[in-house]
């Protein structure tokens, strides 16, 4: 039970429980689409008339429109009902170092149009970049309602001044992209961290959400980040810094981390880690070698995995060194958090039928708590940033209200 929070709350008026149950129909239109009236009113256990009011409002709003006729044995055909895809759009950016994701999503959050742009190294021109190439994506469907633009990070949003203020693999001065944004596009802002957009993307869209309360998203890329929903509601501590689990020491006096400490987590398991462990490896056969970008060109992550994939001893040592400091991080989450699933996101589960059995053996030789919590990968082809990205606008029609 939550406790009442005396300096911040709201009291219930004859709007709340019209509110909470409009949402309730939207979320179930959502699950069982196409649904007819009468079955709305059978899952939701409200009565007919007030199934039908709330349906006249959401048709009006457009958020829900009607198809075909249904077939029931005999009397009236019921219409069924189902989202309006086509009225809503929801643009979501993924950020990441070198390479920037624009794309626009539906109200079932399926992609209906993406393209890139390289991330500039100054964040002024970046959001110039990044305003006018959403105001394009924006002008191309005018027929389109878009009700906000979700952006999935690779750093700390400050929550009350909404400036990046953590973001050491970006390189960026503290930034404020959403104003400037919410200038140039006239709609609302939604910043999260990445991690944080990913636990949001499994929590709405993912595969594992079904009856899970407390799921964390460990994403491994240059860096390692950490997103928890734990009751069903994102962690973002007093600062919103919750989930920099990246930055705990596991190697005392180990390598230093862009962030100022030594040994960090992200320093032994992100993709980075696994391309020093790959360069340090194979130093002494580096010429000639077929996964080289060209000569002279060190390797990138993507390079060690590919090699990795064909089957390169050396490259497979690499991942699975970076694989076993990734199972030392999550058995210290499995043990502290005990949450029903740990998803991992991140181009490295591309090879997780190797990977998955050594993280899942240091977890349980680590974690005496491990026996209920499931690690698993998602499938990068979902694109959870960018889902998560979609996630954060989708969340604020169809999330629970906020009352007492
Ligand atoms: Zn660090």
């Amino acid at each position: 039970m939550r406790k009442i929070d005396l300096t911040n709350f709201q009291v219930a008026t004859s709007e709340t429980a019209r509110d909470i149950n409009r949402r309730i129909v939207l979320n179930l239109i959502r699950s069982h689409q196409p649904i007819s009236r009468a079955d709305l009113a059978r899952h939701s256990g409200l009565q007919r008339s007030t199934v039908s009011v709330i349906i006249e409002q959401l048709i009006d709003d457009r958020w829900v429109t009607e198809g075909a006729n249904g077939h029931v044995p005999r009397g009236r055909r019921p219409r069924f009902l189902h989202l309006n895809q086509e009225r809503v759009g929801i643009i979501g950016v993924n950020i990441r170092p070198a390479l920037t994701t624009v794309a626009l999503a539906d109200l079932d959050a399926r992609f209906v149009a993406q393209e890139s742009l390289p991330t500039a190294r100054d964040s002024e021109q970046f959001v110039t970049e990044l305003g006018a190439r959403i105001r394009n994506l924006i002008k191309v469907r005018p027929e389109i309602t878009y009700e906000g633009i979700g952006v999935s990070l690779p750093g700390r949003v400050d929550l009350a001044s909404n400036r990046l203020v953590f973001a050491p693999n970006l390189e960026w001065e503290e930034v404020d992209l959403k104003t400037p944004l919410e200038e140039v596009t006239g709609l609302p802002v939604e910043l999260e961290n990445a991690a944080n957009a990913c636990a949001l993307a499994e929590v709405w869209l993912g595969r594992q959400s079904e009856g899970v309360r407390n799921l964390v998203a460990v994403t491994v890329s240059e860096g390692i980040g950490v997103g928890m929903t734990m009751n069903h509601q994102l962690v973002r501590g007093s600062t919103g810094m919750a989930g920099e689990f990246g930055h705990i020491t596991v190697v005392e006096n180990g390598i230093e981390c862009r962030c100022g400490n030594r040994g960090c987590w992200e320093v032994y398991a992100s993709n980075s880690a696994a391309v020093r462990y790959y360069a340090q490896s194979a130093s002494s056969v580096r010429h000639g070698r077929a996964g080289a970008r060209s000569l002279g060109q060190p390797p990138v992550f993507e390079d060690v995995l590919r090699l990795a994939e064909q089957g390169d001893p050396k490259a497979m040592e690499a991942i699975e060194e970076m694989a076993r400091y990734m199972g030392v991080g999550i058995a210290l989450l499995v043990t502290g958090l005990a949450p029903d699933v740990i998803v991992v996101i991140g181009e490295v589960t591309r090879v997780w039928d190797k990977i998955g059995p050594l993280i899942n053996q240091i977890v349980k030789s680590r974690s005496f708590t491990h026996a209920t919590t499931r690690v698993v990968p998602t499938d990068p082809a979902t694109q959870p940033r960018l889902s998560g990205a979609i996630a954060l606008v989708l969340q604020k029609h169809f999330g629970a209200p906020s009352v007492a």
